[in-house]
């Protein structure tokens, strides 16, 4: 399976990435909801596990500062313009919180 807002994505560097998404300091706004169960379990599979940032497997252990930390799933919302002209109402996407 594949995203094609992704691929798109993926040729972005990384500061653009973050910037456009507001993966990096993004104040957390008490309003953030989070999508659907069957809807997360969508966009898990068409990630492939994988945060859209790093490609690092969510729930998969890193080391950071000398210590292992597994990595939780953050869900983004991400309004990429090309993808929602096909999809207005699912913009989220899976990343992991580091
Ligand atoms: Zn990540």
């Amino acid at each position: 399976m594949s995203l094609p807002f992704r691929t798109t994505f993926k040729r972005m560097s990384l500061e653009e990435r973050a910037r456009i998404a507001g993966h990096k300091g993004s104040a957390t706004s008490g309003r953030r909801r989070t999508p659907k169960k069957a809807m997360k379990v969508r966009i898990l599979e068409a990630q492939r596990g994988l945060c859209l940032y790093c490609d690092m497997e969510i729930g998969s252990q890193i080391t950071r500062d000398g210590k292992p930390v597994t990595l939780r799933i953050n869900w983004d919302h991400f309004i990429p313009y090309s993808y929602l002209a096909h999809n207005p109402a699912d913009n989220w996407v899976a990343a992991c919180h580091v």
